[in-house]
C-alpha cells in the first residue's frame, strides 16, 4: 500500500470511530496461505511507506508473517483537523500528546510493515480522543 491509499480510506470512512482489523488481517493470510492472494498483492510496501517505517517504526517483536523475519515494525500515522490531507507520521509519544492536547478529532491508523519483504497491513484505526 502507499500513503495515498492510506489517506484515501480515511476520507472515505463512514463514521466509524474505532476499527480493529486483526480478523481481516487472519483471513488475509489464510487467503495468501492457500495461494488466492499472491505475495506481490501482499508485500507492496511502497517506497514512501517504507522510508517512514525505517525511520520512525517501532520494533513489533514478532515476525513477519508472510517471510517470517524479524524486521517488523509499526507506524503511526494521525489523520484529522489540522493535519495534512494526506496526514502525519507519528514520530513518538511526545506527538500524541501535543495532538491529544490539541483536543481536535484526530484519528490514529496503526500500520505493520515488514522492511524485509514489505508485508504491510493497517492494523487498528482509531480516535485520539476517546469521549
Ligand atoms: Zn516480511
Amino acid at each position: 500500500m502507499d500513503l495515498s491509499r492510506l489517506s484515501a480510506q480515511y476520507h472515505s470512512r463512514q463514521g466509524v470511530s474505532s476499527v480493529d482489523n486483526r480478523l481481516m488481517r487472519d483471513m488475509t493470510l489464510r487467503q495468501f496461505r492457500s495461494g488466492q492472494q499472491s505475495r506481490d498483492e501482499l508485500c507492496d510496501a511502497s517506497a514512501e511507506l517504507l522510508r517512514v517505517a525505517t525511520h520512525l517504526g517501532v520494533a513489533s517483536n514478532s515476525a513477519c508473517p508472510i517471510c517470517e523475519q524479524m524486521d517488523m515494525v509499526e507506524v503511526r500515522f494521525a489523520f484529522g483537523e489540522g493535519l495534512p490531507p494526506h496526514g502525519r507520521a507519528i514520530e513518538g509519544e511526545g506527538d500524541i500528546v501535543r495532538l491529544r492536547d490539541l483536543k481536535r478529532a484526530v484519528e490514529i491508523y496503526e500500520v505493520e510493515v515488514c522492511t524485509h519483504c514489505r508485508w504491510n497491513y493497517l492494523l487498528r484505526k482509531s480516535a485520539l480522543l476517546s469521549s
